[in-house]
């Protein structure tokens, strides 16, 4: 598997860039587009980036769509209620069985996100510029390959804790805020066969996908979460009907 390109699929809202002159400023051709150029200039022909949004129909996530995406990143923050439920669940199936999935900051209220969590994934927020600094507390992990020990970037919303997750498999930033909060920037999790990386920056108002480290994270978790194994999901239940033994004989 690992010969085959990594099929990407960059999801946005793209509501904001059309609507607010402040973010269309940032990202002209929406955010979308900022991270898969991202991605394609990272990685070259280790990936193909494709992009859908909301707007498109069944949000550009048809069956045939998804069934070809190996990875799937999802922004959106204003509109969650407007993806529909049937397609979230179908994102959420998709993970189960290996897709994996890239909930980005305001992703972390995005529909599929909260079905793969069961929990509120609430949390406390503050919107004035200020700065913030992750830290690496794996620097071991494949997502955190070429970082420094820490990710500085000068103005972003605060995100606090609580934040109403369950508790990661893997703890990959920690972030401190000026203002004196504290949040877990960089969760990992195992649903099924596949994998969900969260990584809280990228508000709307602030260069955040411009920024240079933002971008080696999200290229390196697209190839963390890419699917590893060809085995099969068991996870809708077998009814093994043949015993590989015999019983009671
Ligand atoms: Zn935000």
């Amino acid at each position: 598997m690992s010969d085959k390109p990594i099929r990407v699929t960059v999801w946005n809202e793209f509501r904001h860039e059309r609507s607010n002159a402040a973010v269309k400023a940032i990202y002209p051709e929406g955010m979308h587009a900022v991270v898969a150029e991202a991605l394609r200039r990272r990685l070259g022909s280790a990936v193909e980036v494709g992009t859908a949004t909301l707007d498109e129909p069944d949000h550009g996530l048809t069956d045939e769509v998804l069934e070809r995406t190996d990875v799937l990143t999802w922004w959106g923050h204003g509109a969650h209620h407007e993806v529909r439920d049937e397609i979230a669940e179908k994102v959420r199936g998709r993970v189960l069985r290996g897709m994996g999935l890239l909930p980005m900051h305001s992703g972390h209220l995005s529909k599929p996100f909260t079905l793969l969590m069961g929990t509120t994934c609430m949390l406390k927020w503050r919107d004035c510029g200020e700065r913030e600094i992750l830290w690496n507390v794996r620097p071991g992990h494949p997502i955190t390959d070429g970082l420094s020990d820490h990710l500085d970037l000068p103005q972003t919303e605060m995100y606090g804790e609580l934040f109403d997750i369950p508790e990661p498999d893997e703890l990959i930033f920690i972030s401190w805020f000026e203002g004196g909060n504290v949040f877990r920037s960089g969760c990992c999790f195992h649903r099924g066969k596949g994998a969900i990386f969260y990584f809280r920056p990228g508000h709307e108002t602030f260069p955040i996908y411009h920024h240079d480290q933002v971008q080696r994270v999200l290229a390196n978790a697209v190839r963390w979460l890419a699917p590893k194994s060809s085995s099969p999901y068991a996870g809708d239940g077998v009814n093994v009907t043949e015993p590989m033994a015999p019983i009671g004989s």
